[in-house]
């Protein structure tokens, strides 16, 4: 069952392409401030999930509701103004221009007091943002980050993994509450994909919350306190990485592929 006071609740998902069932009558929830893992294998129905929860595809059944308000059916922008921001758009970062540039013109999704502000050092409430206010938090998210000697540098120049850092600070530059993360560390080399998971876990401690789509069995296991396991369109398995390891049906559909 759904626990209705979740930041996300997913209820009874459904998500056709023609004849394909791609998404079946899926039901689950995302606590607040937990990075929970979204896994299953290849063609499970993970990222259809996560398109349909952010809202670049919409359901053919179901409903998704974010902080208690229903989102299905709003566009992506809609989604992202209420806190719920996904790196794989952002992603899309201007690779012409800088670094520097991107944040300065990443959307500012939402107005007044939110999580990151207040964990922020410096921060400020209630007052219109100034550019030099905006300039500062710039400043402040590259260097949480870790990026900020690239602040000069094309974005088009960084390596897979700098573009994931940079990726999550044009996400955080919105001031979410919830970060939605399809297979962050693909490509990303293990330095830096430590680096990514280190802020990832000291995003979380903040408060914040993640929902992290993988592949990778192993990177779930290891930084998700709550694993999701989709199997050919269908909830398989929930529970915490020591249930779901020793899961016969987890370790069948794995085998599987
Ligand atoms: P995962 O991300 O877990 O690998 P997907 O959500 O991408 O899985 O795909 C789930 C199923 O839906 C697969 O069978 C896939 O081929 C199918 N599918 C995904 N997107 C489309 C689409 N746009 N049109 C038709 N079939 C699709
Ligand atoms: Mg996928």
């Amino acid at each position: 069952t759904v626990d209705q006071d979740a930041p996300l609740r997913v209820e009874n998902l459904e998500k056709r392409f023609g004849g394909i069932v791609a998404v079946d009558d899926t039901s689950f929830d995302v606590q607040r401030g937990t990075i929970t893992g979204l896994i299953g294998p290849n063609g499970a129905g993970k990222s259809t999930t996560f398109n349909c929860i952010t809202g670049a595809l919409n359901p053919t059944g179901g409903e998704v509701y974010f902080q208690g308000e229903k989102v299905t059916g709003m566009r992506p922008e809609q989604i992202a103004n209420r806190g719920m921001v996904r790196t794989f758009q952002i992603a899309r970062a201007l690779s012409e221009m800088t670094v520097l540039e991107n944040l300065m013109l990443a959307p500012k999704a939402q107005s007044g007091e939110t999580l990151w502000r207040s964990v922020m050092p410096g921060a400020r409430s209630g007052v219109v943002e100034q550019e030099y206010e905006v300039r500062e938090r710039v400043w402040e998210t590259l260097e949480f980050f870790e990026i900020d000697h690239l602040a000069y540098e094309e974005a088009g120049n960084l390596s897979g993994g700098q573009q994931k850092l940079l990726e999550m600070s044009r996400a955080m530059m919105t001031e979410p509450e919830m970060l939605l993360l399809d297979e962050p560390m693909a490509g990303v080399n293990p330095t830096l994909e430590e680096k990514l998971l280190d802020r990832i876990h000291s995003l979380r401690e903040d408060g914040y919350t993640f929902l992290l789509v993988e592949h990778d069995m192993d990177i779930i296991m290891e930084n998700c306190e709550r694993v999701l396991v989709m199997h050919q369109g269908k909830l398989l398995a929930d529970g915490d990485p020591e249930d779901i390891r020793s899961n016969d049906q987890v370790i069948e559909a794995y085998l599987g592929e």
